[in-house]
């Protein structure tokens, strides 16, 4: 049977942003995804795009893991192909929706005829059809308040489609509709959500990554290779700066006061993400902070570390709770990497006693012992390019 995968755009309601660069992006976006999966046409038309396979077997189970990823999409669903007529009608219905009714206890049918042309009207289409499938399917009832499923049919210009319930898309807006940022990366769980949130809103990623070779490991690096693959699936391809920190970790253990170790290296971290993010071309940077989480994420340390930058840090995840950022991780699937246990360039040199309020004179004035600009120059000419995209494999 011919099936196809209809998608309702989110988001549409936006004032500013215009309907046709959000649709534009979208289209775009669907496009590249899909195509490594099979070959497809693609239309737009009244507020839903079709994607209409034209491959000789199409995945469509692999089709709709990838369309359920796609950012800007409310909700999508596949749907069978019908010719427009009645009796062609119900038979494709009765047949694409058997494994779905025979499961179901109630139904009801939404019927939608945009080829006025068509004998039935929709009152007809609907009595027509839940007719014909009660009396296939005599287990079920009509629910028309809170049905388990919702069998729509479509009279469209050239053929009708049936579908069951719409499936919730991924929400949230294209890739690509934001501008660019980049993503502090660590192996954490943090900081794979807050990429995840802030590609949701359009934004396409790069990200920074600092090891700390050899008291990291290249399977620490792995580990955020695979977390970035996970966060690829929805924000699509991501170019990963890999920077080297031993020397500078080193240089301050060193030369400045062991409690303000952790927030002098943050600061050095956002410096260094700031030039490698405006180099190219990065409108912001983005970090996994929640508030009060650690002893670098209280308030003053936070401020310390914001002052350094010069362009926003989005912190999308500054009011969640640890058990909400978990339920994320878990739905994106990055949880299970995050918790192998593998040093971070951070846990290396923690400090017994870092100290909670720092305050920003005397950091700077710890920090004019470093090299500041030799450190950073060599860092940043140091830095590794890893391309991650989890479609490109
Ligand atoms: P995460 O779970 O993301 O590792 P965390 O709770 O461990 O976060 P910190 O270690 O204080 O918190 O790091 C705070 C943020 O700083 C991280 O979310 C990330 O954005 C950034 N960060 C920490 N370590 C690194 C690193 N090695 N490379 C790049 N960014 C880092
Ligand atoms: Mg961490």
């Amino acid at each position: 049977m011919k099936e196809v995968i209809l998608i309702k755009n989110g988001e549409l309601a936006l004032k500013g942003l215009n309907r046709n660069t959000f649709e534009d992006a979208l289209v775009k976006n669907i496009k590249r995804r899909l195509s490594k999966i099979m070959d497809f046409e693609i239309t737009k038309s009244q507020s839903t795009i079709m994607i209409d396979p034209t491959s000789e077997n199409p995945n469509m189970e692999d089709a709709e893991m990838v369309v359920s990823k796609i950012f800007g999409i409310a909700g999508y669903s596949r749907a069978a192909v019908a010719e427009k007529d009645m009796q062609k009608i119900l038979h494709v219905a009765g047949e694409y929706l058997k494994d779905t009714l025979e499961e179901a206890n109630t139904f009801k049918v939404e019927a939608k005829r945009s080829d006025k042309k068509f004998p039935l009207k929709s009152p007809e289409i609907c009595r027509e059809t839940g007719g014909y499938l009660l009396k296939k399917y005599p287990h079920l009832r009509v629910d028309v308040h809170n049905p388990d499923v919702i069998v729509t049919v479509e009279v469209r210009d050239q053929y009708a489609f049936v579908r069951g319930n719409q499936k919730k898309g991924a929400g949230g807006m294209p890739v690509g509709t934001a501008g660019k940022a980049s993503i502090m990366i660590s192996g954490g769980i943090d900081s794979p959500v807050a990429a995840y949130m802030m590609a949701k809103r359009g934004l396409v990623l790069d990200a920074v990554h600092f090891a700390s070779p050899p008291y990291t490991s290249d399977r620490a690096e792995q580990k955020v290779h695979e977390l970035l693959e996970k966060v690829s699936e929805y924000s699509g391809h991501m170019n990963l700066y890999v920077v080297p920190f031993t020397e500078i970790q080193e240089h301050i253990k060193d030369d400045c006061p062991e409690e303000l170790f952790t927030i002098i290296m943050r600061r050095m971290m956002m410096r260094i993400a700031e030039r490698i993010t405006v180099r190219e071309e990065g409108r912001a940077i983005i970090t996994g902070e929640s508030l009060g989480q650690v002893a670098s994420q209280t308030l003053p340390a936070i401020a310390c570390t914001d002052a350094v930058a010069t362009i926003p840090v989005f912190r999308p995840l500054i009011g969640m709770d640890k058990d909400e950022i978990v339920k994320i991780s878990r739905q994106i699937d990055t949880f299970d990497i995050s918790i192998q246990p593998y040093e971070d360039c951070c846990t290396v040199f923690t400090p017994k006693h870092p100290r909670l309020k720092p305050d920003i004179a005397a950091v700077v004035e710890a920090e004019a012992a470093l090299k500041m600009d030799e450190l950073i120059e060599r860092a940043v000419e140091g830095t590794r390019l890893v391309p991650i995209d989890a479609f490109q494999k």
